[in-house]
């Protein structure tokens, strides 16, 4: 039994203090240490556990937020999923505004924990009065007493991180820690965890994980947003096609991008050798660390730390699904769920 052992008022106080969990055979073969820090032991099962906290706390401290208010944002992920949690807890009404896009999964798991959803169509621009965005800003002006989340433009954001898993890591490494690998959407993890790890130490080398189809690494090197990097693809979390202020670029070393299946196999994998459990990104987060091991990254020296972002059991009906991966093009004998299945 652990020695921690306690009871806890509510879900809340579980939220951040994430296990480090070092990975001991998908990292075979490498120089170095590789610890993977696992988001999805948040109660939201995703580190936006952390933000939606954070952001929400902080308004209460300013007097913006009191019990029976409103809070809105604009996300069918993990953000969404997190504010509304929170916001059960603390007696907030919850807004999201999603797009259409939006699984029917993702939107009943929302609506189960209480928030109330607007589903707005996906084909229109972000300008337009219909779209996400919009609808986001007019309930805000409208709702007296909300606040808007904003995650993509919320240097909060950036602050939960700082205050939380920045400490956490430099606590459980021992302040060891070489390099910090974090996928980067808004950029709050990656920036907020990197400017409190470099200030303790500023040989932390800090790698920012992007997509193929988004202008994050780009823009990273050339200080310009390239249209012609912008196109579809499937990981849902990780790149953007705008720059997002919750980025600090100049904190950041460098980018490395990695594909759609690629990572989906190395979630996989993940599963397959560490008895992980995680989502999509954190394929994406490892599938970068093996590019670098190849570009000669590391040595012996090195204690690497992954952040890993979310759960696998929001990918059910996608990576973890052979049938969705057969789709895609992505299967592959050695890498499909469940190595046998036997029916009686
Ligand atoms: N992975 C997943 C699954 C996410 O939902 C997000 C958030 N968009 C990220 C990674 C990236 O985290 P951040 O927004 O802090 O950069």
């Amino acid at each position: 039994m652990r020695e921690d052992l306690q009871v806890y008022n509510n879900v809340l106080q579980l939220i951040g203090d994430t296990p480090l969990i070092k990975l001991n055979h998908i990292t075979e073969n490498f120089k170095g240490d590789y610890y993977a820090k696992v988001e999805a032991f948040n109660p939201g099962h995703s580190t936006k556990d952390r933000i939606a906290l954070y952001i929400i706390e902080e308004a209460e401290r300013k007097g913006i937020l009191k019990p029976g208010d409103t809070i809105i944002e604009t996300t069918s992920g993990n953000t969404g999923f997190s504010i509304a949690m929170v916001s059960v807890i603390k007696g907030y009404d919850c807004i999201l505004a999603v797009s259409s896009k939006s699984s029917g999964d993702k939107i009943d798991m929302l609506r189960t924990m209480g928030a109330k959803v607007y589903v707005c169509p996906a084909h229109v621009s972000a300008d337009d009065p219909r779209s996400y965005y919009q609808v986001a800003k007019r309930l805000h002006q409208e709702i007296k007493g909300s606040v808007y989340i904003n995650q993509y433009f919320n240097e909060l954001n950036i602050d939960a991180h700082y205050k939380t898993t920045g400490p956490e890591i430099w606590k459980q490494t021992e302040g060891k820690i070489t390099h910090l690998i974090a996928c980067s959407g808004t950029g709050g993890t990656i920036s907020g965890t990197a400017r409190f790890l470099k200030e303790q130490n500023p040989d932390v080398k800090v790698i920012g994980i992007d997509a193929y189809g988004s202008v994050l690494k780009k823009y990273h090197e050339t200080k310009e947003l390239d249209p012609d990097e912008i196109y579809p693809y499937r990981i849902e979390g990780l790149g953007k096609n705008l720059i997002p202020t919750a980025t600090d670029f100049d904190i950041i070393d460098k980018f490395v991008k990695v594909s759609d299946e690629a990572s989906a196999h190395t979630a996989r994998n993940i599963a397959r050798t560490e008895g992980l459990f995680v989502g999509y990104t954190s394929g994406a987060a490892f599938q970068g660390v093996k590019q670098l091991v190849e570009e000669g990254e590391f040595d012996e020296d090195s204690k690497v730390v992954i952040i890993f972002p979310d759960h696998g059991s929001r990918y059910m009906s996608k990576i973890y699904s052979d049938d969705w991966m057969h789709e895609q093009g992505f299967s592959d004998s050695e890498n499909n769920v469940g190595a046998e299945k036997i029916e009686y």
